[in-house]
């Protein structure tokens, strides 16, 4: 792929030879984790040729909105609202790293003990490896934590990184200030167009974005609803998750239908990728970033599988929607925005006692067998909050393993051997209760 693009990553002022590298790299560990898989769905495809060409024909279309003056807009957090970006007929785009390759980079300038998503992204822009982030007008960072705001004073540097205060805690106070911040989001994008967006424009962005959440509200249910039938791989759930943040809204809409459908056949003729007594898996925690498929890749090569992702790159993007109906004004949007937007259960509010009330909900929901609290290492919110939240999951009887990883392969043999013991007692207790008839 990469010679067919060698251009338009020369214009881009990428290092051509660096960016070969990453390529090579991912494609082959892509065939390994995704591609051999048994029983995939059919629809799957449409997804694997997004993938192979993430750094190709997707960049090509949204340097084609560039050329027309729409906005390009990088992003690392589901705060910043895409509706507005949607509207003004631009890209938005997730920039969060998920690679390891890229890390060695933002240490000449980073501290190690940093969350490695923060380490990953800083890096590829150092690198000059990703094409998004050389293709963006602008960077949108946020506040959410501690290394991530600091990290974006020396993106700047780099790139014209904005930054968007997200308040820590839900009272009113912070809910003027966060109304604040979006409306100065919008003011930059209108700078981009040179002109304000009209209420048609927004309302349509917004009900853009609402129908790609509902196509994922519908997947997650089928991926997780049915307790004797898994009809999909919760690698490739999560791929789909991952790809939400690249693809164009519209077709990846159409496109989680399609599969959706062919799920729902699947189910119907129980065509399951696992068998029943499989312990089904609940991950909770902190995003994944692609190509960050480690977790689900040993979960589902140990006896397991994973039915849902309680993450950003999961259930917390496409959770809620922005009900439209009889808003009048530009204000009346940005109202109904902000408010689904202060619904977001991020571990950097507190106090966050909602998330988990939500993964007991959905765990139930789901008649899932065991969680997997995920936390990236050195994320300070995730990781101290695993204590409230584990408490609260073994008082209700719900067995969980806590899992603390950065993106290096060197410590997947210790995984896979605390995964090993968590899914037999898992499978175990799964047994127990069928024969009791629970
Ligand atoms: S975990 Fe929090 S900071 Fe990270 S993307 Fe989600 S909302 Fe943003
Ligand atoms: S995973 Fe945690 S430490 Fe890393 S960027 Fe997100 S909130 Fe910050």
């Amino acid at each position: 792929m990469s010679e067919k693009y060698t251009q338009m990553y020369k214009e881009l002022g990428m290092d051509i030879e660096k960016h070969n590298e990453l390529l090579n790299a991912l494609m082959q560990i892509y065939p390994e984790f995704f591609l051999k898989q048994d029983n995939r769905p059919k629809e799957m495809e449409y997804f694997d040729y997004v993938m192979s060409e993430i750094h190709g024909k997707r960049i090509e279309e949204i340097l084609k909105k560039k050329k027309q003056g729409k906005p390009l807009v990088g992003t690392f957090c589901i705060f910043v609202p895409e509706e507005i970006v949607v509207g003004a007929d631009g890209a938005c785009y997730g920039l969060c790293g998920g690679a390891d390759f890229s890390i060695p980079d933002a240490e000449r300038d980073l501290p190690r003990n940093i969350c490695p998503l923060i380490k990953s992204a800083y890096g590829f822009k150092v690198q000059r490896t990703c094409p998004y982030t050389q293709s963006s007008d602008f960077i949108y960072g946020e506040t959410s934590c501690e290394a991530k705001k600091k990290t974006w004073e020396l993106l700047n540097e780099l790139h014209p990184t904005h930054v968007m205060h997200i308040p820590q805690m839900k009272r009113e106070k912070e809910k003027e200030l966060w109304k604040s911040e979006v409306y100065d989001f919008k003011k930059h994008i209108e700078k981009v167009i040179d002109r304000e967006l009209t209420f048609e424009e927004l309302k349509k962005g917004i009900e853009i974005i609402n129908k790609k959440r509902e196509a994922m509200q519908r997947l997650d249910r089928l991926r997780g609803m049915y307790p004797d039938v898994v009809p999909i791989s919760g690698k490739d759930g999560l791929l789909i998750n991952q790809i939400s943040f690249y693809d164009d809204p519209e077709r990846f809409t159409k496109k989680v239908h399609e599969l959706c459908d062919e799920l729902e056949e699947r189910i119907k003729d129980k065509k399951s990728v696992v068998s029943k007594e499989t312990p089904r898996i609940m991950v909770i925690g902190t995003p994944m970033a692609p190509p960050n498929w480690k977790l689900h890749h040993i979960v589902e090569t140990t006896g397991g599988v994973i039915i849902n992702e309680e993450a950003c790159i999961g259930h917390r993007y496409y959770k809620d929607n922005i009900d439209v109906e009889n808003a009048k004004t530009i204000d009346d949007l940005m109202d109904r925005m902000l408010e689904r937007y202060m619904k977001i259960d991020c571990a950097c509010f507190t106090p966050n006692d909602e998330r988990i009330e939500k993964i007991i909900q959905m765990y139930k929901e789901r008649k899932a067998d065991g969680i997997i609290y995920y936390s990236l290492s050195f994320c300070h919110t995730y990781n101290v909050e695993s204590k409230k939240v584990i408490d609260r999951l073994q008082a209700e009887n719900i067995p969980v393993l806590k899992i603390e990883s950065d993106y290096s392969m060197e410590d997947v043999g210790q995984i896979k051997t605390r995964v090993e013991a968590f899914l037999e007692s898992v499978s175990f207790r799964k047994q127990a209760n069928s024969f009791k008839g629970i």
